[in-house]
Formats: structure tokens, C-alpha cells, sequence
């Protein structure tokens, strides 16, 4: 498998609810995002994408999170902002945005400092599957 990796970041207001600590606070991060989509072929210039359009589409996400207080904004008038479900809802919508290209989008990842950051990818062996876990 080829994989193609993107950064690009925003900054953005969130509180937790119900953490129980002091990450309900209303504050800021200057949030870093790192997306990965792959292939096992390349195409006939031996490239996986366009570096160019995956870029342009993460920034149509990030654009409507940039500057906000992300609590304000769907889905997270109802879940969490947490680093997971950014990472979750980045994932769904680059998957629609890219959903024409022969490429898949493999993972995303969402840093909320240098030091902590969480990501979301759809597993190919789900829970409940047969799995001995
Ligand atoms: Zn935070």
C-alpha cells in the first residue's frame, strides 16, 4: 500500500461537557490535523492523489471549524468536540469529499497540543465479528 500524508491545522474554542475536570472551561487550541489516504496503485504519473486535492478538501472542513467555538457547530452541539470525534467527523466528511477518487482515506489524526492528540479509522475487523476479543 502507498500512503499519501497531508498537515494542516486550525484554531478553535471547545469545552467538554461533563469531564469533570478542566478541560469544561471554555479554551482554545491551535489544533493540528495530519490526514492519510492510500492506494495500492499508483497512478500512470506514480502518484496516489494530487497532494493539491486532498489538501483542498481537508480545508473546506476546516475552514467552517477555523475561529469558532466548535460547541456551536453541528455535530457538536450534541457530541463532544473531544480530539476522537473531530477526528470522526473529519473522517466522515473527507470520505464524502473524496468518495470519487480511486483512493481511500485511511486515517486522521487530530493533534490538540504537541503532545496529545487522538485519530479515527474504520477498522476491517469490527467488534462482534468474529474476532476471539
Ligand atoms: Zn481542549
Amino acid at each position: 500500500m502507498y500512503d499519501v500524508i497531508i498537515k494542516d491545522h486550525f484554531s478553535a474554542a471547545h469545552q467538554l461537557r461533563d469531564c469533570g475536570g478542566i478541560c469544561e472551561n471554555l479554551h482554545g487550541h491551535n489544533w493540528g490535523v495530519e490526514i492519510i489516504v492510500s492506494s495500492q496503485k499508483l497512478d500512470s504519473i506514480g502518484t496516489v492523489v494530487d497532494f493539491k486535492i486532498v489538501q483542498d478538501k481537508t480545508k473546506e472542513i476546516l475552514d467552517v471549524f477555523d475561529h469558532q467555538l466548535l460547541n456551536t457547530i453541528p455535530p457538536f452541539t450534541d457530541i463532544n468536540p473531544s480530539a476522537e470525534n473531530i477526528a470522526r467527523v473529519c473522517f466522515d466528511q473527507l470520505k464524502e469529499k473524496l468518495s470519487s477518487y480511486p483512493i481511500l482515506v485511511k486515517k486522521v489524526i487530530i493533534w490538540e497540543t504537541d503532545h496529545c492528540g487522538a485519530s479515527f479509522y474504520e477498522s476491517s475487523h469490527p467488534r462482534g465479528s468474529g474476532d476471539p476479543l
